[in-house]
């Protein structure tokens, strides 16, 4: 595979563009890695963010059939005409060019999807705004029904990671209450072409059909969240009391041991469910 993606890179004149994150994936193993992860069918639409030289691209192609759909977003424009090429030899596939982190994705998807339906995400995401991403898609609450990503080692162990973990931080929470997270495997940096600095990790992430936790007030959870993991060496109560609470200090360690929630922990120790129950009290005094 190594080399004819080379090969086909060589004849389209293109040279890897580090600033727009481009390794290319060229080791067969970590590609069937990842269609066996996205677990497509015959008719499934799936969207590829940065299908590059088309590494990944044939095999999602393959999977989804004549009666499916890949719609693969690219940015960079130097790769238009061997894309261009490309599609013309695949008639499921279309080429979309734009700024993934700009992308409506139900909009994109909706025309192929039936009502209610749902699509599948893939990518080799480029490495420099992997975490925007992941984010905008989750956070627009957009209808995929899961993801399957390439990213950096160390962010995949953010992702997956548990309470208590030095990994464990405001990403960790927010990927966690949108999906059900699974490291699928690690991959060298020998899998691509050039080769990157650090390793790699492909993730699942299967959208939550109900919320793992019910909250008052979405944002505010978040804003906690983000308030307890900003100064990580701090109490829960030094932590949390940055947000605009309307507590006195010693009102909030009074409310954190109300819920039985040690005002002396860091906030890396505290679970999905016990940061809810801290938003949801605090959303309560706000009232
Ligand atoms: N899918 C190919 C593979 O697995 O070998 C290429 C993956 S490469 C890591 C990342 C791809 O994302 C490149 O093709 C790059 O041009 C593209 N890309 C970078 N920034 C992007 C953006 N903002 N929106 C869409 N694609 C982008």
């Amino acid at each position: 595979m190594s080399r004819e993606i080379r090969e086909r890179l060589a004849r389209y004149g293109i040279r890897a563009k580090k600033g727009l994150g481009q390794n290319f994936l060229v080791d067969k193993q970590y590609v069937q890695k990842i269609i066996d992860a996205a677990q497509l069918q015959a008719g499934s639409v799936v969207v590829e963010i940065g299908p590059g030289p088309a590494t990944l691209t044939p095999y999602l192609a393959q999977e989804v059939g004549s009666s499916g759909k890949v719609i693969a977003i690219e940015v960079d424009e130097a790769l238009r005409e061997l894309l261009t090429d490309f599609a013309s030899e695949f008639p499921q596939v279309k080429i979309h060019w734009q700024d993934a982190l700009q992308v409506d994705y139900d909009q994109l998807t909706e025309p192929y999807l039936p009502p209610g339906g749902s699509f599948v995400l893939v990518a080799n995401l480029p490495y420099y705004i992997t975490t925007p991403i992941i984010m905008h898609l989750l956070e627009s609450k957009f209808s995929y029904s899961h993801l399957v990503v390439m990213v950096q080692k160390e962010v995949a162990q953010r992702i997956v990671s548990p309470p208590g973990n030095k990994n464990y931080g405001a990403l960790s929470v927010a990927v966690q209450f949108h999906c059900h997270v699974d490291l699928v495997t690690t991959v060298p940096p020998g899998a691509f072409v050039p080769a990157p600095k650090v390793s790699s990790a492909v993730v699942r992430l299967e959208r939550r059909k109900v919320p793992p936790v019910s909250l008052l007030d979405e944002r505010y959870f978040f804003q906690t969240v983000r308030a307890a993991f900003n100064q990580r060496r701090k109490t829960l109560l030094n932590a949390l009391s940055s947000l605009d609470t309307k507590l006195t200090k010693a009102e909030l360690a009074s409310l954190l041991a109300n819920k039985n929630i040690d005002p002396t922990r860091r906030g890396e120790t505290l679970s999905l469910d016990e940061f809810a129950i801290v938003a949801n009290a605090l959303t309560e005094v706000k009232k």
